[in-house]
């Protein structure tokens, strides 16, 4: 079966496009992936941050939609979006968008509704290493978090 077949766009519950599982898959399944040859070095509201300056732009991503309990990991070492956990044909794909991205271009006020929900959005550089600790989180994020957390504590001292 082709990746193309496990997700197809659809309009969320907040009428915005993104994708759900079209068939159920297990933890692990690699729901998609980008070509090397999609990696930009300008962010938009639309690209996937993979490194300190390097963004995807792919339609395999474009409309991965944020959660805060998310059910993908999207995994820059590897250029694949995996599932985190066992998921139902139809459900949506949501991943942590500060698990990739630093300080958004587009930052909101997350509508997720979940306990724990982080509120807003703007990118790891406003979310604290212990909200982070929580998620599967990139090694270009948890990089530039130990950069800013050194920071702060050499200011304090
Ligand atoms: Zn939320």
């Amino acid at each position: 079966m082709s990746r193309k077949e496990l997700m197809d766009v659809v309009i969320t519950a907040s009428g915005e496009k993104g994708y759900a599982a079209s068939v159920a898959l297990p933890a692990g399944a690699v729901v998609a992936s980008w070509e090397e040859t999609a990696v930009v070095c300008e962010a938009t509201k639309f690209t996937i941050q993979v490194g300190q300056d390097r963004h995807v732009d792919a339609d395999a991503v474009r409309f991965l939609n944020h959660s805060c309990v998310p059910s993908v990991f999207v995994d820059a070492s590897t250029g694949n979006v995996v599932a985190l956990r066992p998921l139902a044909a139809g459900e949506d794909l949501t991943f942590f968008y500060p698990s990739t991205e630093w300080e958004m271009t587009t930052p909101f006020d997350c509508s997720c509704g979940h306990d724990g929900c982080i509120g807003r959005i703007s990118g790891a550089a406003a979310v604290s290493a212990d909200v982070l600790r929580r998620y599967a989180v990139n090694e270009h994020i948890r990089a530039l978090v130990a950069e800013r957390d050194s920071r702060l504590v050499t200011s304090a001292g």
